[in-house]
């Protein structure tokens, strides 16, 4: 059930919702530039962030006086557009920060903490990540359960390019799953790995990567990721209560995205709407 901000709740924030790199021009400011960042707040818990795009920025503002912040964030993989944002994110720069990274472990034995260190750093980017004041820690997982604190979180290599997972995230009851970059199958068929299945199934707020158009997958069947078309097929077949359309390409126009949104949502068992830069959403349980 989406309800407003003011109830209590998990509320979900989205901070940059492109795909592939920023954007900005007079067409894309409705919904938005920055890349991939979904923030996930509870009145007494952590905060908890999809990805490190570059909308992580914004978010960062807004934990701009908390001290003693411990901030989890739950990082899908390590392409630019997921991680461009991290050393931008202000509370790195307060020695009272601690920064909690769950990613992916890597096939080829190198750490996620390496292969940071090794980017972030001249002459590449002016400060080397470990210099930041904040304490960043690294945790390796792949398809995992665990907790932290009152959340549940389930985790699911899920198909894109290189390893990727998927998150479900679980507070008193009310469930939001952040599938951001998923390849639906390239054949064309409407098909789901079953680590996919058990993320969305029955799912308050699925967010789900809609980059292309069934017109645009045509030639891009390849590139890892999923048509609006099917964003709502896996929406409905995994009986998803509500459905924010994501990653939206960097030459989607404002105009086409709301254009497609609407088609999408046109008879869909889930509600749907377009995610957008600067929007927050209440998720509470229809159990509750
Ligand atoms: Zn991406
Ligand atoms: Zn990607």
């Amino acid at each position: 059930m989406l309800m407003n901000a003011s109830q209590p709740g998990m509320t979900v924030s989205f901070h940059g919702v492109r795909g592939s790199t920023p954007c900005h021009s007079h067409d894309t400011h409705h919904y938005g530039g920055n890349t991939s960042c979904v923030s996930v707040r509870t009145p007494d818990e952590v905060p908890v962030v999809f990805d490190l795009g570059t909308g992580v920025r914004y978010f960062g503002r807004q934990c701009n006086g908390t001290r003693q912040l411990r901030i989890v964030c739950l990082l899908t993989h390590l392409h630019y557009d997921h991680t461009l944002g991290l050393p931008f994110f202000e509370p790195l720069l307060d020695r009272d920060t601690t920064l909690e990274i769950y990613a992916p472990k890597q096939p080829d034995g190198r750490t996620v903490k390496e292969l940071f260190l090794e980017k972030i750093k001249p002459p590449m980017f002016p400060v080397p990540l470990e210099q930041f004041a904040a304490r960043i820690v690294f945790h390796e997982i792949g398809d995992d359960d665990f907790a932290i604190g009152k959340y549940s979180v389930r985790s699911r290599f899920v198909p894109h390019v290189g390893p990727t997972l998927g998150f479900r995230l679980t507070y008193e009851g009310a469930s939001v799953t952040y599938l951001s970059d998923h390849q639906q199958p390239e054949d064309g068929e409407f098909t789901m790995s079953a680590g996919a299945r058990e993320l969305c199934e029955d799912v308050d707020l699925l967010i789900h990567d809609a980059q292309f158009t069934d017109e645009e997958f045509v030639t891009k069947r390849t590139w890892g990721h999923s048509t609006f078309a099917y964003a709502r097929w896996v929406a409905e077949t995994s009986r998803a209560r509500q459905l924010a359309l994501f990653h939206h390409d960097p030459s989607r126009s404002d105009h086409d995205i709301s254009r497609v949104t609407a088609q999408i949502a046109e008879g869909c068992s889930a509600r749907v709407f377009a995610a957008r830069e600067g929007d927050s959403v209440n998720v509470v349980t229809c159990n509750a």
